[in-house]
């Protein structure tokens, strides 16, 4: 079985071609500044060493599809993108769906719906979505929602204190993102430990440039630090987290900042790169070398803030059986697990030094007296993709 999974930006195109019968990536890639004066190209397959290159105008998404469906069947990996057995699209926002849903008119409509809430993602989302449509009208096409993991979390912990009417009205509730990764993480966990999720308690910190974290409770979501849109909760690269939203009246008032100023500062030019110039945390870390202070700081807000929620989620789940940590900061970034977990031995967290050193693998790296097992589990969301159409396109023909 061949999936193809596409992750539409505004103006990219990110895709990986997976056989799943060894869960393998046969080809990749990335198009850059679509729309753009000079498009930029990216893509390579089992039978290139080196990735293909190339600088082109590239009109719109429809044109991305097509480079990217005439690289497959020129490297002969398929003969037309219409014989593949489907194609998983990463949607960033589907409101209050809870599950992994075949494209259809009806599907479109609710993506739509929910755009006006993730105005940067859902519409080139559908953009990917029209494209593939009409490229391979045969293949199932399926929508993998960023969102759908978080909708088993209870009322009392999505809604926000606002008029209830907002919530009637305008949908405003939490949803929280990241979910194919929380739900790919917790699930190979699961593996891991020899239990089923259904049993488990997990907290996963998935902490790349975007950084959220999920209490999950025998084997569900019940909490999750981001809300109505990805900026809520943790330190993140360039947002800033929860803050105090009387912040924005004053910045208002004293800054003249508009609407769209205070946006881009929140979401833009705020959390580490806000604190300290830079959002990458290997720059951090060499700046808190060279004795930067600033550096420092951020550090420490941003290892703070998790391990404040860490200890909320403790309280919300009342049994632990593992801290999981994922995304680009959490797989590899050795001295962030350790600062988080060693300040946590109250409850029962003890860590490995050792084996706290390795990076990007999955290991265990709790002492032999800690009560709660920690993780690395490396997130692939691409793969999670390509696994949950393969797993609907399955269902729907066994029913059929
Ligand atoms: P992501 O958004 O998941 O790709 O993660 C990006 C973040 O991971 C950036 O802040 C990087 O600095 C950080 N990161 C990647 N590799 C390392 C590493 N070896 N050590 C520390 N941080 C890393």
């Amino acid at each position: 079985m061949k999936i193809l999974v596409i992750n539409s930006g505004s103006s990219s195109i990110k895709f990986q071609l997976f056989s799943m019968k060894e869960s393998k990536v046969i080809a990749s890639g990335l198009i850059e500044q679509i729309g753009e004066q000079t498009g930029q190209i990216k893509i390579s397959s089992i039978h290139h060493k080196e990735p293909i290159t190339k600088t082109l105008h590239i009109k719109n998404h429809e044109q991305g599809i097509e480079i990217i469906s005439s690289f497959l069947t020129d490297e002969k990996i398929i003969n037309k993108l219409d014989e593949l057995d489907g194609i998983g699209h990463r949607m960033v926002h589907g409101g209050t769906m809870q599950e992994t849903a075949f494209i259809n008119e009806k599907t479109i409509k609710m993506i739509e719906d929910f755009s006006s809430l993730a105005p940067l993602h859902n519409p080139p989302g559908l953009s990917g979505v029209r494209a593939t449509m009409s490229k391979a009208p045969h293949v199932p096409q399926v929508a993998v929602f960023d969102t759908a993991f978080h909708q088993t979390m209870p009322n009392y912990a999505y809604m926000y204190a606002l008029p209830y009417e907002f919530y009637e009205r305008l949908h405003i509730r939490r949803y929280g993102f990241h979910g194919t990764s929380h739900h790919f993480v917790a699930t190979q966990a699961a593996k891991e430990l020899k239990k089923p999720l259904k049993k488990c308690n997990f907290i996963t910190l998935h902490l790349g440039n975007g950084a959220s974290m999920a209490a999950i409770k025998n084997g569900e979501c019940v909490d999750t630090s981001m809300g109505l849109s990805p900026l809520e909760g943790l330190i993140m690269g360039t947002r800033s987290g929860d803050i105090d939203p009387a912040i924005l009246f004053y910045l208002e008032r004293e800054e003249g900042l508009d609407i769209k100023e205070l946006d881009t500062l929140l979401n833009k030019k705020s959390g580490l790169k806000g604190i300290c110039g830079t959002n990458d945390l290997r720059e951090i870390k060499a700046k808190i070398k060279d004795g930067d202070e600033r550096a420092k700081l951020a550090f420490d807000m941003f290892c703070y803030r998790i391990k404040k929620y860490i200890g909320a989620y403790f309280a919300v789940l009342g049994r632990v059986d593992a801290l999981i940590f994922t995304g680009g900061i959490g797989e590899n970034a050795v001295s962030v697990r350790h600062k988080i977990c060693s300040e946590l031995k109250i409850l029962g967290i003890d860590i490995d030094k050792k084996r706290n050193e390795k990076r990007g693998v999955l290991t265990h790296f709790e002492s032999k007296k800690s009560t709660i097992k920690l993780l690395v589990v490396p997130t692939n969301e691409e793969l999670a993709i390509a696994k949950q159409t393969q797993h609907l396109i399955r269902k729907a023909a066994k029913r059929s």
